[in-house]
């Protein structure tokens, strides 16, 4: 029998996007037909030299806007994946612009072998999306919703942004009750961060947006609206029907390998390394150049660091004394929670985690 260790998932990164987000800091560059058909070929290069027969029950296109290749594209990568690799039932998933996709291109998705569609709604407030340098309407994106299942698609994530400029419990409220009445299985809520080196940073909106108490505020009242609509956490910042998780992102959670194929992309396999973000290179070379992060990777403190990331936590026997000591505080203070032998944070520990886990890891 295969252990779910001895699986792969693949993460592909696509570095297309049509206008840079002011918010965003990953990797992406512009759009030409020309270039996206050299770096499909680059990927399949790539696979080839990846393939190793080894079972892959994940794939994950990531970005940058996957959606701007075609269904002919991704036919392409996964029949060549299918080859040099064992495809055991894959969820393969999808990241899609809702700027960027007709119910043509969904249907020729799902085709291709597509089955689980992650749609980056992040609002759906019109004003909210303007702010947030996004290229569709909120209309737009439940159109996309509502395609997605129209095509075929039982499995649609949403994405969504808490802490956004003018983004007040009453906004969030509306823009929760417009999406939990969609078609969807899935939502991931993200935190906006400002990163040093975007326009928002440069726009000082760190100032601007709700601050980290506000912020907190928003959070607890997503995850209690969310659990009252079916959407039940099963991570920090996750949120499935049941038995909806994504089976890929929680490879990440539980240290469980996984090759990133393309620009800026990640991997943890028997070292942690990642490809240079650098688009043309990526093109241009025979094999991925691959960096080296991390020699023996997934060591115990990472496995808990990881770990408590999931709702289900980890094991206690994880734990040394001192740590055990500690996390009984946390639990006393209604950080965390321990049931089952299992310790893990509460939604309210969740958004003080990192401190936490400096404490529990670090100290002596
Ligand atoms: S579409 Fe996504 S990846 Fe591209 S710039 Fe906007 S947020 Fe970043």
């Amino acid at each position: 029998m295969t252990s779910a260790a001895d699986t792969l998932g693949i993460y592909i990164h696509v570095p297309f996007c049509l206008r840079k987000c002011p918010y965003c800091d990953f990797y992406s560059c512009e759009n030409s037909l020309q270039k996206r058909d050299a770096y499909v070929q680059a990927v399949c290069r790539n696979l080839d030299f990846y393939g190793d027969g080894r079972y892959v029950d994940t794939i994950y296109f990531g970005g940058g806007t996957p959606s701007l290749l075609t269904p002919k594209h991704i036919e392409t990568i996964l029949s060549h994946a299918g080859v040099v690799f064992e495809l055991k039932k894959p969820e393969v998933t999808m990241e899609i612009n809702p700027a960027t996709v007709t119910a043509e291109t969904l249907d020729g998705c799902r085709r291709a072998g597509v089955n689980r569609i992650s749609i980056g709604v992040q609002d759906l407030n019109d004003e909210a999306l303007r702010t947030l340098g996004r290229l569709h309407t909120a209309q737009q994106a439940i159109d996309t919703v509502y395609a997605a299942r129209e095509a075929g698609f039982e499995n649609i994530s949403c994405d969504l942004m808490i802490g956004t400029l003018g983004q007040d419990s009453g906004r969030l409220r509306e823009t929760l009750e417009r999406l939990t009445s969609l078609p969807i299985t899935h939502i991931s809520a993200y935190l906006l961060k400002i990163e040093d080196g975007t326009p928002y940073a440069a726009q000082n909106m760190k100032q601007r947006v709700p601050n980290d108490d506000e912020s907190a505020d928003l959070y607890m009242e997503m995850t209690d609206f969310l659990r009252k609509h079916g959407f039940f956490q099963y991570e920090v910042s996750n949120f499935a029907k049941k038995d909806f998780e994504s089976r890929h992102n929680c490879r990440y959670w539980k240290c469980l390998p996984y090759l990133g194929i393309g620009p800026a992309a990640h991997s943890c396999m028997d070292t942690r390394f990642y490809v240079p973000a650098d688009l043309d290179g990526f093109i241009n070379a025979e094999k991925q150049t691959v960096i080296t992060e991390d020699s023996s990777p997934c060591t115990i403190e990472e496995r808990i660091m990881l770990g408590l990331r999931l709702v289900e936590g980890i094991p206690l026997e994880w734990l040394g004394e001192r740590q055990k000591h500690l996390a009984e505080r946390f639990i006393k203070a209604g950080f965390m929670s321990q049931s089952d032998g299992r310790l893990s944070f509460t939604p309210a520990g969740f958004l003080v985690s990192n401190a936490i886990l400096a404490e529990i890891l670090y100290e002596d």
